[in-house]
């Protein structure tokens, strides 16, 4: 085993050729259910692609890990089958995430409603479900990507499923979970490898695309404004309809649009746009005015200013100034521009920008899309195959922003593992 911190987590000891139960994928789903099919009492060896287990986590809410919310409510999960993991999350929500959490030694930190785990680092949790693996006995196999996976159907066979891993022998065992993640972030190891296979097995992949995502812009004017950050609502149209609104701050960067606002109405706008409809986003850069309210308060600056000088003092300048040269209201003063002012605030309180795009699987931290779940029962097991069970963001389930998609993880993996144990 190598020496560094990260690396001395991995578990590979007492590695048979027969399991109870493979993993593929140590991420947060496949841990989680290999923890709770060895509670049970069986036997499991988790395979995983990567060097380390578990190196997403380590990227989580940025190093700190977002792992659950104390607020829930029926928008939190998106797919085509939301219903499926609202009731998954009945059998394990937030209150048995965090005790589980406790009973492994992470004390939680709620910040307004957001939890983590108590020294705010995402290591924790990566430690504490590797610890509670090496006391469970669990084998785990870092570097050893699973590249093909066939059942025999016989029902009460050991040896009911072949797993082929490169760098390795095969193995066996009689019922698999893949948890090996969806597309996001392909640097920590969720790539979509293994979608060949699961697709052999008969199961649909419903269109897999980049969620919680940065979304590029067409015009090249809006590069000017790379580094403003505002507090602002955003509305995603399309098609020149309304559709979803989110409030919170945004970030322009050279060739996209950043933020927690812009990144819960990605999903929407990557299908839009994937189903050649118009996408734009309309900015209210003051949202707590309305129009009149807020021309008065720039005709109350001192008259002499421009209006690029009164708006800079309520707007950030580079907005301001982006706002006057695009609009010709350059160097007007602002008492000789009462019907300009009233463009000026149109464009303040309605700023359209018409997206063209996405930053990609690369720059997303989650995917949407993901094995249909038409074709899963409640316990996270295949209708096709049995023995089969999957787990975590290789299912249509993502979250928004604010923990609850390391939530599904765990809740889709504790229920594989729990029906596993039994
Ligand atoms: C930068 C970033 C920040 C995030 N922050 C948060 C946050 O704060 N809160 C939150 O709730 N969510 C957050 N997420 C999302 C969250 O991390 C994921 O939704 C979650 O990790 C999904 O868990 P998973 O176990 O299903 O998949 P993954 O975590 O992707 O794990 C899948 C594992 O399977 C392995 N694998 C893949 N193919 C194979 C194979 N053939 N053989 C062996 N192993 C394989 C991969 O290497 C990987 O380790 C963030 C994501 C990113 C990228």
């Amino acid at each position: 085993m190598k020496k560094d911190n990260k690396s001395s987590l991995t578990n590979e000891y007492s590695i048979k050729k027969s399991y109870d139960v493979i993993v593929i994928g140590a991420g947060p789903a496949g841990m989680m259910a290999a923890i709770t099919a060895s509670r049970g009492g069986k036997s499991v060896l988790v395979l995983e692609q990567k060097d380390i287990p578990l190196k997403k986590i380590y990227a989580t809410g940025n190093g700190r890990c977002n792992y659950t919310n104390l607020t829930f409510d029926k928008k939190v999960f998106r797919g085509d089958r939301t219903e499926f993991a609202y009731d998954a999350y009945e059998r394990f929500d937030n209150k048995a995430l965090i005790g589980f959490m406790k009973g492994i030694g992470v004390i939680s930190k709620d910040i307004s409603g957001y939890v983590y785990p108590y020294n705010e680092q995402a290591r924790t949790i990566a430690q504490a479900l590797l610890f509670e693996c090496r006391r469970l006995g669990v084998s785990i196999i870092c570097s050893s990507r699973a590249v093909d996976i066939t059942t025999n159907n016989k029902k009460d066979d050991q040896s009911r499923f072949s797993v082929i891993a490169d760098k390795q022998e095969g193995f066996t065992c009689r019922d698999i979970v893949i948890a090996v993640g969806g597309k996001a972030s392909p640097t920590h190891g969720s790539d979509g490898n293994l979608n060949k296979v699961i697709r052999r097995f008969g199961h649909e992949i419903l269109l897999q695309r980049p969620a919680l995502v940065p979304l590029t812009f067409e015009d090249k004017k809006y590069s000017d404004l790379a580094g403003v950050r505002l507090k602002c609502k955003i509305t995603l149209m399309i098609d020149d309809k309304e559709t979803e609104k989110e409030t919170g701050e945004i970030i322009f960067n050279k060739d996209n649009i950043s933020g927690i606002p812009v990144m819960q109405l990605s999903r929407y706008a990557t299908k839009a746009l994937d189903e050649k409809k118009d996408v734009s986003l309309k900015i209210d850069l003051f949202p707590d005015m309305n129009e009149d309210e807020l021309c008065k308060l720039i005709k109350e600056s001192d008259s002499d200013m421009s209006v690029s000088e009164a708006l800079s003092l309520i707007t950030n300048e580079k907005m301001a100034g982006f706002v006057v040269s695009d609009y010709g209201l350059n160097e007007i003063k602002v008492s000789q521009a009462e019907d300009k002012i009233y463009k000026a605030v149109s464009v303040l309180k309605a700023l359209s920008v018409k997206i063209n795009g996405d930053c990609g699987f690369n720059r997303a931290q989650v995917t949407s899309g993901g094995v249909d779940l038409n074709q899963i029962n409640a316990d996270m097991g295949s209708k096709l195959v049995d023995g089969l069970y999957f787990a975590g963001e290789i299912l249509d389930v993502d979250g928004t922003c604010g923990g609850y998609n390391l939530q599904w993880a765990f809740t889709s993996g504790y229920i594989a593992g729990s029906t596993l144990a039994k």
